[in-house]
């Protein structure tokens, strides 16, 4: 991707550490961050590093990127106390879906009991 794209994306930004964010976990390949309109008392947005705009857009090359995100999320939700109330983790796509950001990411939700089926 070019700069400019990279430049035009927020979670790159943060990535680069050009936006604040209140970073909870990263690795090589991965960032995890608390979502700054949280939707529930824990809100965390886990992302790649590697700019993929959606989840339709993971190629499956990506396996384990996609494993990683996974296994991140689990991980976060154990040291944020989420394991035994339970918690949620959401990917949207696209306009139905919601997708706001145009940066593949992973939402853990918890601390509350979470409504099904989602609005
Ligand atoms: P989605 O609607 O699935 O694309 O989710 C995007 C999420 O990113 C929303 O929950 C936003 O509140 C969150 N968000 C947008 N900008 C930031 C930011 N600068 N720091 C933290 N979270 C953000």
């Amino acid at each position: 991707m070019t700069d400019i794209a990279k430049d035009e994306c927020i979670f790159c930004r943060i990535v680069a550490g050009d936006i604040p964010a209140e970073v909870i976990h990263q690795d090589e390949e991965i960032l995890a961050f608390r979502d700054n309109n949280a939707q529930a008392p824990t809100h965390i947005l886990l992302i790649p590093r590697e700019h993929v705009s959606s989840v339709a857009e993971l190629d499956t090359s990506q396996e384990s990127l996609a494993g990683r995100l996974l296994l991140g999320a689990r991980s976060v939700a154990e040291s944020e106390g989420l394991v035994a109330s339970g918690y949620r983790l959401v990917v949207n796509h696209g306009a139905d879906g919601g997708q706001s950001v145009g940066h593949l990411h992973l939402h853990l939700l918890g601390g509350r009991p979470l409504g099904w089926p989602p609005g």
